[in-house]
């Protein structure tokens, strides 16, 4: 291959990804693009998002996992239209989220997005019946009008659709934590959101609880079709999910891809891979035992082969880089 060649197929190529990177996540519900979101409290200035960016996909069901402190609050409320971002670009189905005005961001709290936090108390109130909790927000919008039979109708499904069919004449505090979580989730569904966002929901629970609570969020993906986003530090419900992406220091970092494999003997295996996420301006970051392992602190030597790119710490000996 002569280097004319190789510059062609390469100038093929820059302009191809340019392309890809135009239409990247034009179909995407959930589209986040260089947050940031900078906190000042007494003169000190904390970047809580450092530029960070995130595609969800409509009928996704996907985790955000990360060490505490690295952001993932910051990221849900801002989604669920209760934060805003410092700069950056955030869109939920169509909904420009630093554009909207006050009327505009209160329909879209109580029609696009729908959300089940840690605290079980913060989910429900405690005067209210699990059918009451269910009813507050239909009555709450537009759907409030919604004919009383049709509104029972669809509180009876929803509690049915969750196991907690039981619980409709209970209050938050004769039900355990677990039945709790699982109303919230019905109110959070109430009126048909877009997006669920569930912020660390398993995080009080025991595991056996948990995992109920998370095939409970399965279910209404499945069966409504609704898009979910949780926070999890659970490594069992970031295992039952088909994408899992990290955040580390305010920004994406990586993305793990699960998917089922049926062997030559038909037995099921799921195979997990993880991905580095590359920004639109073509930045990714180096798994930090990876570039541990090998020394590479700050510079690398890249390679651009047919397939695939090589990495090489900074020192001689690389493969095609001699004296
Ligand atoms: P996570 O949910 O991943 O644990 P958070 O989004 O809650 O992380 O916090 C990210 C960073 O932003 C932390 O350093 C936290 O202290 C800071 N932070 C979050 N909310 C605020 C706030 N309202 N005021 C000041 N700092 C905040
Ligand atoms: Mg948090």
């Amino acid at each position: 291959m002569t280097a004319d060649t190789t510059l062609a197929q390469l100038e093929q190529r820059t302009a191809a990804s340019r392309i890809d990177r135009a239409s990247l996540g034009h179909e995407a519900l959930i589209k986040c693009d260089r947050l940031v979101r900078i906190f000042k409290t007494e003169g000190v200035e904390v970047q809580a998002l450092q530029g960070l960016d995130l595609l969800v996909e409509h009928g996704e069901l996907m985790a955000l996992v990360g060490a505490s402190g690295s952001g993932k609050s910051t990221l849900m409320n801002i989604l669920a239209g209760l934060d805003l971002p410092s700069a950056g670009s955030a869109q939920v189905g169509g909904h420009d989220l630093l554009a909207m005005d006050k009327r505009a961001r209160l329909r879209y709290r109580r029609e696009v997005v729908g959300f089940v936090w840690q605290q079980t108390a913060r989910n429900l109130l405690p005067y209210l019946t699990a059918a009451q909790n269910v009813a507050l927000p239909m009555q709450l919008s537009g759907s409030g009008r919604k004919r009383k039979a049709e509104r029972a109708k669809r509180i009876h499904d929803l509690l049915t659709l969750l196991g907690v069919a039981d619980c409709r004449e209970l209050r938050p505090h004769q039900m355990s934590g677990g039945q709790q979580q699982r109303t919230a989730i019905a109110v959070a569904l109430a009126n048909s959101p877009t997006v669920l966002l569930a912020d660390e929901p398993t995080g009080e629970l025991d595991a056996t609880t948990g995992a109920e609570v998370f095939s409970a969020f399965r279910r209404a993906n499945e069966e409504l079709g609704t898009t979910i986003v949780i926070v999890t530090h659970d490594q069992a419900v970031a295992n039952e999910v088909r994408r899992t992406v990290a955040i580390r220091d305010g920004r994406t970092s990586s993305e793990v891809l699960r998917r089922t494999e049926i062997d030559a003997e038909g037995q099921e295996s799921v195979v997990a891979r993880e991905y580095a996420m590359l920004d639109s301006a073509g930045r990714f970051q180096l798994p930090a035992e990876y570039a541990a392992a090998l020394g590479m602190k700050r510079r690398v030597m890249l390679e651009l082969a047919n397939d695939h790119i090589g990495v090489w710490p900074d020192n001689e000996g690389a493969p095609g880089h001699s004296k």
